[in-house]
């Protein structure tokens, strides 16, 4: 293990990897270590831009990747309410600056790869969000929960794909879970794949069952799905499908399947029941999202009758189907909307997909 050079490089570290770091005992440096996870205002980024809606949905970016080239991360906390009349926060995470996927439908797929964010730079974002949330908020006690400051949930649905990032994303999803300082169970963590199989096989050599896994699917044939997502031309549907069957799920997980409808491209009737036939061997949910619009995009969003009739025709074949509700549009903080058009095509579009 290195040794530290900069305060703020714990962020990338669990309890036992800070103290080989510091050539000592776990045990040891285990109230430093909570002290600097939790509390210490040196390690607190301050963002760069933050803007909050009338929803209460909260947009923030923070600095990123080396100093001078402008850079940045895109976070959004998300308010969420339950039928039963329950709130929390959810919490979307970026795991890259860019992204090289080129999906169709996305902003941030414009951009190209620009930056893999490191483990503390992911980190952060969720130390950023605490303290947001507990400016707001301040929590009544005096000892650390995790979900003190009502964020309930993590989700790596920002900017990038994880999973072209792995070490980075699996790392910080161990330091966010480390029990010594930020304490978040991995049942609450959801990482989202645009399909990369690669990805998947190597989530499931950690034995993380209870990790949520989301995977954007968008087309349920490999035609249509090739246009909307270039990962399709390496990684089929059904090789995907292969590799979700065989992901060890826990025993009452699930996947949550994304699904962007788009009008006249990807919302009719038939488009609902190729999704039912590739969901059938997977224990799944469908998550209907209708499309954002963005900021010159070519696609338009379905109408609410197209997006109630997607969703009872999949409900009519057995399949679990809920809608999002779209928060953040004025933004540019929806799904599929992040990501600066200042940055985007600077370098990194002629990246190569993975084969
Ligand atoms: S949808 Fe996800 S994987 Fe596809 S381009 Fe956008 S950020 Fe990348």
């Amino acid at each position: 293990m290195p040794p530290l050079t900069d305060p703020s490089d714990v962020l990338g570290l669990t309890l036992a990897e800070y103290a080989a770091a510091l050539g000592k005992h776990p045990v040891a440096v285990r109230p430093q270590y909570a002290r600097l996870m939790r509390e210490d205002g040196a390690l607190l980024p301050v963002p760069l831009t933050r803007r909050e809606d009338d929803g209460g949905l909260i947009k923030f970016c923070l600095g990123a990747g080396p100093v001078g080239q402008g850079l940045e991360t895109e976070s959004v906390i998300i308010p969420m309410n339950s039928y039963r009349g329950s709130s929390w926060h959810t919490l979307c995470l970026s795991s890259q600056v860019g992204c090289r996927m080129g999906c169709t439908f996305c902003e941030t797929g414009r951009m190209g790869l620009l930056h893999n964010l490191t483990a503390a730079e992911i980190v952060r974002q969720r130390i950023a969000a605490r303290r947001i949330m507990l400016e707001r908020q301040p929590a009544p006690d005096r000892h650390f929960r995790y979900f003190a400051d009502g964020i309930q949930n993590l989700v790596f649905m920002g900017m990038g794909e994880p999973l072209d990032n792995l070490d980075a994303v699996v790392q910080a999803v161990r330091v966010l879970s480390e029990p010594a300082g930020l304490n978040f169970p991995l049942g609450q963590i959801t990482v989202s794949t645009v399909g990369r199989i690669d990805g998947l096989r190597a989530l499931a050599r950690l034995q993380w069952p209870n990790l949520r896994i989301a995977v954007s699917l968008n087309a349920a044939n490999d035609e249509l799905r090739e246009q909307l997502m270039p990962i399709d031309k390496s990684m089929p549907l059904a090789d995907l499908q292969r590799a979700l069957v065989e992901y060890p799920l826990a025993r009452r997980g699930y996947f949550l399947i994304e699904y962007v409808l788009i009008k006249d491209v990807n919302d009719a009737l038939e488009h609902a029941d190729q999704v039912a036939a590739w969901c059938r061997p997977l224990r799944c949910v469908v998550n209907l999202i209708p499309y954002n619009k963005q900021r010159d995009a070519v696609y338009e969003a379905p109408s609410d009758d197209t997006v109630l009739g997607f969703l009872h025709r999949l409900r009519s074949h057995g399949v679990f189907v809920k809608r999002r509700v779209t928060q953040g549009r004025d933004l540019m903080g929806a799904c599929g909307q992040m990501g600066n058009p200042l940055a985007r095509g600077r370098r990194g579009e002629a990246a190569p997909l993975p084969k």
